[in-house]
């Protein structure tokens, strides 16, 4: 283990936040708008199963997206709810900046010319600094990086990330949670994706039935070999309908209480590259469907938690990265 660097000045915090990211690249606050292209993914159509991911809810964990009504949307649909999400935006934060978000399902599994119609309403959308698009590793075929590309270059002013959701690293988990691929996939997407100049941000759940600190730990480190942009990490949450809150309800696995996450999340920041930029470290769960644990539904008095502990220890992003 080695130090790498003393405490960096990220802004008031001690990682390198989005807020603090776009705040030195755009000098501003950036807002998310989470649309929904209605797409599917092979873990529901049948192509790997039919039951999603065990810890997925019915929105294809895009539950603050927009519905979308009509099948897999046209540019019509992604200009309206683009709109939408901007008159919310402005009303409650008065922002005037957004990021278009491709949260729900896997916003790559379709042919590649809806795909061009979808991503390009988003990019000439004159508010927007760009596209973040949630995928799957396993569902960026060479014309979807091809495209990808092509549109990174016809609109150098926007950016275009892509957000993986690999979650763990560990077999058991993978297997539980119905991931459906392999790491070997998701290192040669990355690779892929660097190739072509997108920056990736990956998906990573804690608190995963039966991992331990230290298997967490393992999968920043993994992680920290590759240079990826951004990271997520995300408290399991149990939502209603899914399987997973049935595993919960027959008491087959615990919960994180919320000191143990704190303590989780402060040092998997303490072991995550400083290079990498943090862009959640709690859940996000719609608070209708959300059945454990119901102390993250506070999400500022968790992110608080995790702040104060992470002064208590003089920690920062980095302090043991290796
Ligand atoms: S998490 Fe993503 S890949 Fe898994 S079922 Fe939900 S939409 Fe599909």
């Amino acid at each position: 283990m080695r130090i790498k660097s003393g405490p960096c000045l990220w802004s008031d915090k001690p990682y390198y936040s989005l807020d603090h990211y776009f705040k030195s690249v755009y000098g501003k606050k950036i807002y998310k708008t989470a649309l929904n292209a209605g797409m599917t993914c092979p873990v529901r159509d049948g192509s790997l199963d039919t039951r999603g991911c065990i810890f997925c809810s019915e929105g294809g964990s895009g539950d603050f997206a927009a519905g979308c009504p009509s099948g897999i949307a046209d540019a019509a649909e992604i200009k309206k709810q683009l709109a939408a999400g901007r008159e919310f935006i402005k009303s409650k934060y008065n922002g005037d900046s957004f990021l278009a978000y491709l949260q729900a399902y896997t916003n790559t599994y379709a042919p590649v010319d809806k795909l061009a119609e979808i991503y390009e309403a988003a990019l000439t959308d004159p508010h927007t600094i760009g596209l973040s698009i949630a995928t799957r590793p396993d569902c960026l075929p060479p014309d979807v990086i091809k495209l990808l590309k092509e549109l990174k270059e016809k609109y150098p002013e926007k950016c275009i990330w892509v957000e993986l959701g690999l979650q763990t690293i560990h077999k058991n988990s993978i297997n539980y949670i119905r991931r459906g691929y392999d790491n070997s996939v998701f290192e040669m997407a990355v690779h892929d994706l660097e190739d072509a100049g997108i920056p990736v941000i990956v998906h990573v759940i804690l608190g995963l039935p039966d991992e331990t600190k230290d298997m967490m730990l393992q999968t920043i480190e993994y992680l920290n070999t590759f240079s990826i942009f951004g990271i997520k990490l995300q408290l399991l949450h149990v939502l209603n309908g899914t399987d997973l809150a049935a595993d919960y309800q027959d008491r087959k696995f615990d919960l994180p209480g919320k000191e143990e996450y704190t303590d989780i999340v402060v040092s998997c920041i303490e072991h995550l590259s400083p290079d990498i930029v943090v862009h959640r470290i709690t859940g996000d769960g719609p608070k209708d469907l959300l059945i454990a644990p119901l102390w993250s539904a506070d999400k500022k008095s968790v992110l608080n938690g995790i702040h104060a502990e992470m002064k208590r220890r003089g920690s920062y992003q980095g302090i043991h990265y290796t």
